[in-house]
C-alpha cells in the first residue's frame, strides 16, 4: 500500500473584487485554480521532486497534503486513510507524522527561542516524554543534523549562519520522527556554497530514518540529485511525471524540455540551445479551456485550445499531459484522470 495517495486534488481560491470595482470597473468574481487535478502516489521511503515556476501550485499542494488547508476537491489518503475523514485524535497523530521543512530559516525560527527551545517545542506541544526524555531526544536529533549540542544548545537564531539555522529547522521537523517530510525549497534562501551540505543531509537522513519525502524546488539540478521521481507542474496542473533519470535524459512535454534546456551548465564552452518557449506565464485566474501551456507552446494545435489534455502513460511510469502523445497503441490514459 502506498504511504501517500493524492487523487485529483483541487485547490481553488475565489476572488471577490469588491462592490465598487464591480460597479465602476465592471469586474466580476473570479477563481484562481492554484491546484487543478493533481494525482500521484508515494511509496514508503521514496523521495519525489515537485518542480515548476513560482506560482505553479507546488507549495499550495503541499499545504493541502500537510492538512494545513482544506482542499476544494479530491482525496488525500495517508496509509490508506482519507485525511479529510480523520477524527481529532487521528489528525493530531497525522500532524505528528507529517512534518515540514520551511524555505526561510531566517523567518521560520522564533528569535526569542534558543536552539533547545526550538527543537523541544514540538515535543512539548504534543506532550511527548518527560523533561529529561525531551532533552535527550533534542540532543540526539542535533547530533543527527550535524550540530554539536554543547556548542549550539543555548544559541539564538541571530548567533548562527543560514546553514546552521536550516539544520535547526530540519532538527525541529525530525525530532518527532515523522513518516512523511515535506521540504519546501529548503535551499533557496541559502548561500550556494552550503546548499550541497544541506542537500546531502536531507538525503542521508531520509535513508537513515526511512521517511518519505516530497521535495519542492524550482531547481531541476537539485531535484535530479535527490529525487527518485519527478513531477513537473505548470499553472496548477501536472505536465509530466517520470523517473528522474528518464525525465532528465528524455523529457517529453514541451514545457519540461524548455525547463531542462534552461538548467545552468558550469562550462563556459557549452553552447546553450535557446529554450523552445515563447511569451510570459499565463495567469491562473479563470484559465481558458484546453491546455494551460497553449500560450507558450511552439507546437500548439487547434485541439490544444479546445480540449484539456489528459495524462497519457507513454512508457511504464512516465506520464505526460499533452495532445502530442495521444494514444497510438503504446500509450494509455491514466485511469484516475477524467
Ligand atoms: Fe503544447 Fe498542445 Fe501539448 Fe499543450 S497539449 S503542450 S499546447 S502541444
Amino acid at each position: 500500500m502506498a504511504t501517500l495517495e493524492v487523487i485529483n486534488l483541487k485547490q481553488y481560491f475565489h476572488i471577490n473584487p469588491g462592490f465598487l470595482a464591480k460597479i465602476i470597473k465592471n469586474k466580476k468574481n473570479s477563481v484562481i485554480k492554484a491546484v487543478d487535478g493533481m494525482s500521484f502516489s508515494l511509496e514508503a521511503g521514496e523521495i519525489i521532486g515537485l518542480a515548476g515556476e513560482s506560482g505553479c501550485g507546488k507549495s499550495t499542494a503541499c499545504m493541502a497534503i500537510a492538512k494545513l488547508r482544506e482542499p476544494t476537491g479530491g482525496t488525500i489518503r495517508y496509509d490508506g486513510s482519507d485525511i479529510s475523514q480523520m477524527s481529532a485524535d487521528e489528525t493530531k497523530k497525522y500532524r505528528q507524522q507529517v512534518q515540514l521543512i520551511f524555505q526561510d530559516p531566517y523567518e521560520s525560527l522564533n528569535p526569542r527561542f534558543t536552539v533547545f527551545d526550538t527543537v523541544a517545542e514540538p515535543l512539548r506541544a504534543l506532550g511527548i516524554g518527560t523533561r529529561e526524555q525531551r532533552r535527550q531526544r533534542v540532543l540526539g536529533t542535533l547530533h543527527l543534523v550535524g550540530l554539536n549540542p554543547d556548542e549550539y544548545l543555548q544559541r539564538y537564531p541571530h548567533q548562527m549562519s543560514g546553514g546552521e539555522r536550516q539544520r535547526v529547522g530540519i532538527a525541529s521537523a525530525l525530532v518527532l520522527e515523522p513518516k512523511l517530510v515535506i521540504a519546501d525549497e529548503p535551499l533557496s534562501m541559502l548561500d550556494v556554497s552550503i546548499r550541497a551540505g544541506i542537500l546531502d543531509l536531507i538525503r542521508e537522513l531520509s535513508a537513515q530514518m526511512n521517511f518519505t519525502c516530497i521535495y519542492v524546488s524550482h531547481d531541476l539540478s537539485i531535484l535530479a540529485n535527490i529525487s527518485k521521481r519527478l513531477i513537473i507542474m505548470y499553472l496548477g496542473q501536472m505536465m509530466e511525471m517520470a523517473p528522474t533519470r528518464e525525465m532528465i535524459t528524455d523529457p517529453l512535454h514541451p514545457y519540461t524540455k524548455a525547463l531542462i534546456s534552461a538548467v545552468a551548465i558550469p562550462d563556459p564552452s557549452y553552447n546553450r540551445p535557446i529554450p523552445d518557449i515563447r511569451g510570459e506565464v499565463s495567469q491562473p485566474i479563470d484559465p481558458p479551456p484546453g491546455c494551460r501551456f497553449q500560450t507558450r507552446c511552439m507546437q500548439v494545435m487547434d485541439v490544444c485550445k479546445r480540449m484539456h489534455p489528459p495524462q497519457y502513460e507513454v512508457r511504464p511510469g512516465h506520464y505526460v499531459a499533452c495532445h502530442l502523445y495521444q494514444p497510438t497503441g503504446r500509450s494509455k490514459k491514466r485511469p484516475d484522470q477524467n
